[in-house]
C-alpha cells in the first residue's frame, strides 16, 4: 500500500506501533518486541504485549536500526561524482536496501573539480538527504592509489587544503589522505581543526608515520588493509598502527573480496570501533558492463568491479545489509556486533546521537530483515520507503486487505539485487 498513515485528519501525528519477532538494540537482542514512533521520532520500545493495537506485525522478522554508510560512491547506476540528480539515484538505491544515513564519497580530482562537486552536493547535505561529504583524496599515495586517477593526486598544499575546507564548510564530514606526503601531518591538523574527521587511507605510511598521524588528529582508517602498505613483521605499517589505537575507527569492506574474514575478526577485537562501509560504486545493482568511477573506466565482470583491463578492484557492489550478512556468516560475528558495526558505531564516528540506535528520542529509521537477513521493510524518519512497507496488521481498519488475514508478517525479501 502507498498511503502513509502517519498523521490524523487534524494534522496531529498519531503514534504508530510495529511488533516484530526480534529487535536489535546495542545492549540486547529483544524477543517479541515492539517499537513505537510519532512523526519522525521513536517514542518507546519494549517486549511482550504492545501498549496499543499494532499498526504492523512482523513476527518472523528482526528489526534493526537503519544502516549508516560512511563511505559510498554510488549505486543503482547513480554516482556522487556526477551531480545532484545522479546522487539522488544512488542514495535512493541504498535507502531501499536499508541504508538510511549516507555520506557521499568523492574520488580524487583537481581541486577546482572537487570544489564544484562539493558545491553540487552541498544542498543535499543541508536538506538532510546526505549526511555529509567524504573527500577520498586527492592527497593519496601514487603507489596505493587503487581506483583513483594518477594525474588527480597531489601533496596537500596549504592553499589547496584551505580551498577545499572552505568549499566544504558545514557539509564536509571526512577527508581521507596519505599522511606520509609532504605537508601530510599539517593537513591532518588543519582538517581536524576545521571540525572535519581525518582518515588515513590509500597510503604508504610506515607504522611510525601512522602513529604520528593519529597523534595529529586522525580518527579513522579508510578501508583498512585495502590500498595501504601491507603488514610486515618488521614494518607493521598503517593497519597495525590503526588497530592498536582504541580511539580510531576502522572501516572495512566486508564483501568477501576485499578482505579475508580472519582480518575482519582481527578488527572486530575492538568492537566499538569496527565500521562496515560499502565503498559501493554506480555499478552496484547493475548488470555486467562498463561503468565510470571518477575519470576511470570500470568493468563489472561477473559482478566484480575492476579497473578496465586489470584485476584491481574499483570499489564494490556491496550494500550494508549484505555486509552485515557476511559478518554474521563467514566472519562469525554475532548479530548484535555485526549490526552495531553498520549502525551505532558509524553514528558515533559521525558524532550523530539522533540515528544508529533504536531508542526513544532518536529518528525512526529502521529496517526489517528476515531470518536470512534479507531486507523486507525500510522506515526512514517515520515514513515507509515506497514499496518497502510491511503488510498492515489485520486488526487495523485501513480498508485494505483487512479481510485476508493470516499472512501479516510474511515479508518477502524484495530488494537484494546482488
Ligand atoms: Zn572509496
Amino acid at each position: 500500500m502507498s498511503v502513509q498513515r502517519g498523521a490524523t485528519a487534524g494534522g496531529e501525528e498519531t503514534e504508530r506501533i510495529l511488533t516484530c519477532g526480534r529487535m536489535v538494540t546495542p545492549h540486547r537482542l529483544m524477543a517479541s518486541a515492539w517499537i513505537a514512533w510519532r512523526g519522525e521520532t521513536i517514542t518507546r520500545i519494549g517486549c511482550g504485549v504492545p501498549p496499543a493495537e499494532p499498526d504492523w506485525e512482523a513476527p518472523g522478522c528482526t528489526v534493526v536500526p537503519g544502516f549508516i554508510d560512511t563511505h559510498v560512491h554510488g549505486g543503482g547506476g547513480g554516482s556522487f561524482d556526477d551531480g545532484a540528480d545522479s546522487a539522488r539515484e544512488a542514495s535512493a538505491y541504498h535507502r531501499r536496501r536499508g541504508t538510511t544515513t549516507l555520506v557521499a564519497s568523492l574520488v580524487s580530482d583537481q581541486v577546482s573539480g572537487l570544489e564544484r562537486r562539493i558545491c553540487e552536493l552541498g544542498g543535499l547535505v543541508t536538506s538532510g538527504e546526505l549526511a555529509g561529504i567524504h573527500l577520498e583524496g586527492p592527497w593519496l599515495s601514487h603507489e596505493h592509489r587503487g581506483a583513483h586517477v594518477d594525474e588527480a593526486l597531489s601533496s596537500p598544499m596549504h592553499d589547496d587544503v584551505d580551498r577545499l575546507l572552505g568549499a566544504g564548510t558545514g557539509v564536509l564530514a571526512t577527508v581521507t589522505l596519505a599522511p606520509e606526503l609532504p605537508g601530510g601531518l599539517d593537513a591532518v591538523r588543519r582538517v581536524t581543526e576545521a571540525g572535519v574527521r581525518a582518515a588515513v587511507g590509500h597510503t604508504a605510511a610506515t607504522y611510525d608515520q601512522t602513529v604520528a598521524a593519529v597523534h595529529a588528529g586522525v580518527s579513522i582508517g579508510t578501508h583498512v588493509f585495502n590500498a595501504m602498505r601491507p603488514i610486515h613483521h618488521r614494518e607493521p605499517g598503517p593497519a597495525v598502527a590503526l588497530m592498536e589505537r582504541p580511539e580510531v575507527f576502522a572501516e572495512v569492506v566486508a564483501d568477501g573480496r576485499h578482505v579475508h574474514p580472519a582480518m575482519i575478526r582481527q578488527l572486530a577485537a575492538n568492537p566499538a570501533r569496527l565500521v562496515l562501509v560499502s565503498d559501493a560504486i554506480s555499478a552496484a545493482g547493475q548488470p555486467d558492463g562498463m561503468y565510470a568511477l571518477g575519470g576511470l573506466d570500470v568493468e563489472l565482470r561477473d559482478g566484480r568491479p575492476l579497473i578496465a583491463g586489470s584485476c584491481t578492484l574499483a570499489g564494490s557492489t556491496l550494500t550494508l545489509s549484505e555486509a552485515v550478512r557476511f559478518c554474521v556468516g563467514p566472519v562469525g560475528l554475532d548479530l548484535q556486533q555485526a549490526v552495531a558495526a553498520a549502525t551505532a558505531t558509524p553514528a558515533a564516528l559521525l558524532g550523530r546521537d539522533d540515528v544508529g540506535v533504536l531508542e526513544a528520542g532518536r529518528r525512526a529509521d529502521l529496517v526489517l530483515v528476515d531470518a536470512e537477513l534479507h531486507v523486507g521493510g525500510v522506515l526512514v524518519g517515520g515514513r515507509w520507503e515506497p514499496g518497502m512497507e510491511p503488510d498492515p496488521a489485520v486488526t487495523v481498519n485501513t480498508g485494505l486487505g483487512a479481510a485476508s488475514g493470516g499472512m501479516h508478517g510474511a515479508i518477502p525479501a524484495r530488494t537484494e539485487g546482488n
